[in-house]
């Protein structure tokens, strides 16, 4: 068994919640080590939008200034129809301080980025191409045995392995798999024409509703705008590539204004990303003995708040302020989750609700109110 010193934390999964975890933790003076299994380190997807919680934290972790450089500012949330006439414009809120935009929209490789230039400079160990196949609670240690055969001695282990999570069905093998929510994302970044008409707005995020689905339309930079497509009754299989641009076509075809411009541009299979939404909510406690899930790997949700990654940057924030402090790993666990679950089951349980009133439309359902009652509450400091 490989001796790691009685104090050093190991994070499975280098995505946002586990990359966030090693920073704080080393900014706490924690010895950590993270592992990850892709063999080449890179993020899933295209663009992120971080919302106003998720930039709070991130000036909290001194990363906000490169986040906002290498993203588009955004300031307001317009709904509207399938013409892009906005029926609600709310000015989001600056939780951040208002030197900063209320929320961003960058790409994923370039979070990814920001958060692996700031372990190199830290210098925390990360091993790619690796998992882990065993863990061993004993009294006052956990001992694990990687998928190269190598084993070693750690005070904690922390699951941010995604929503597939490994760690997850060593610990609670009693847990299924994340349920599919009905609904899929269609994604494409297109060029941004010269004109889109007198009913679109900068720095503005726009949701409109058509006769069957919602688009979204987010600026990505000056020259760029990102187009996701939630499709309601998404079949299990991923179309095939070659008729990714023709069917996200289709799926627009109902809506006008520039949402018809930028339709006409999504021509290229590469453009193009499809993803079936799934929803899972592991129920408390998310840790066992000496190892504790965060991020997807305990709360997986639809993107409807766009909240799932700023729910996995604040878990890695609240660990590791609990995890740096006196006191046994469990005490810190259970504090932990006393701050997480109840934030992150509204995010999980309201993104649902507002996925499902989309598919299965109620008579005097109010998703605006929902969205922005969820919203008020992440406002709230964690
Ligand atoms: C279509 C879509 C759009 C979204 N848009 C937004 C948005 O705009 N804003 C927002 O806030 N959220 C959004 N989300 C949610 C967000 O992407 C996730 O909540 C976030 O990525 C969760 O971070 P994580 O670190 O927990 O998991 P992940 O980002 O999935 O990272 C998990 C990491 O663990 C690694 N891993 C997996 N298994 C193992 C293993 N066995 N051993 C070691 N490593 C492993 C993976 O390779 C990966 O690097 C969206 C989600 C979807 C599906």
């Amino acid at each position: 068994m490989r001796e790691t010193g009685s104090n050093r934390v190991l994070i499975v999964g280098a995505g946002v919640a586990g990359s966030t975890l090693a920073v704080a933790l080393h900014a706490r003076g924690v010895e950590i080590e993270l592992v990850e299994i892709q063999p080449e380190w890179k993020p899933l997807g295209t663009g992120l939008m971080l919302m106003g919680p998720s930039l709070r934290a991130l000036r909290g972790l001194d990363l906000i200034d490169d986040a906002v450089a290498g993203g588009a500012g955004l300031y307001h949330f317009a709904v509207g129809d399938e013409a892009g006439n906005p029926t609600s414009v709310t000015d989001l809120p600056r939780l951040a301080g208002d030197e900063y935009p209320a929320c961003i929209e960058l790409g994923r490789p370039a979070f990814h980025g920001i958060l692996a230039k700031e372990m190199r400079r830290a210098g925390v160990p990360v091993r790619l191409g690796l998992t882990i196949d065993a863990i061993d609670e004993n009294d006052n240690a956990v001992d694990v045995t990687f998928s190269d055969g190598e084993s070693a001695r750690y005070r904690a282990v922390v699951g941010a392995d995604g929503a597939y999570s490994g760690v997850r069905r060593l610990i609670f093998p009693e847990l299924g798999a994340p349920r599919p929510s009905g609904q899929a994302l269609w994604r494409a970044m297109v060029d941004r024409p010269p004109e889109l008409g007198s009913n679109f707005q900068e720095g503005t995020v726009y949701m409109l509703y058509g006769p069957h689905n919602k688009a979204m339309i987010i600026p990505t930079s000056p020259r760029q705008l990102y187009i996701a497509l939630t499709e309601n009754g998404a079949g299990h299989d991923r179309p095939d590539d070659a008729v990714l641009p023709e069917l996200m076509r289709a799926h627009l075809a109902d809506y006008r204004g520039f949402v018809a411009v930028l339709r006409d541009q999504i021509t290229d299979p590469s453009q193009v990303i499809w993803r079936r939404l799934e929803v899972l909510l592991v129920k408390p406690a998310w840790h066992r003995g000496r190892t504790i899930l965060i991020g997807d790997a305990a709360h997986t949700t639809t993107p409807n708040l766009a909240s799932g990654a700023g729910m996995a940057i604040e878990d890695g924030v609240v660990l590791a302020e609990e995890l740096s402090g006196e006191g046994p790993v469990e005490a810190a666990f259970e504090r932990f989750m006393s701050r997480r679950y109840e934030r992150c089951r509204m995010v999980v349980e309201n993104s649902a609700q507002l996925s499902e009133w989309e598919q299965r439309p109620v008579p005097g359902a109010d998703p605006i109110a929902l969205t922005d009652e969820s919203w008020r509450v992440l406002s709230q400091p964690i």
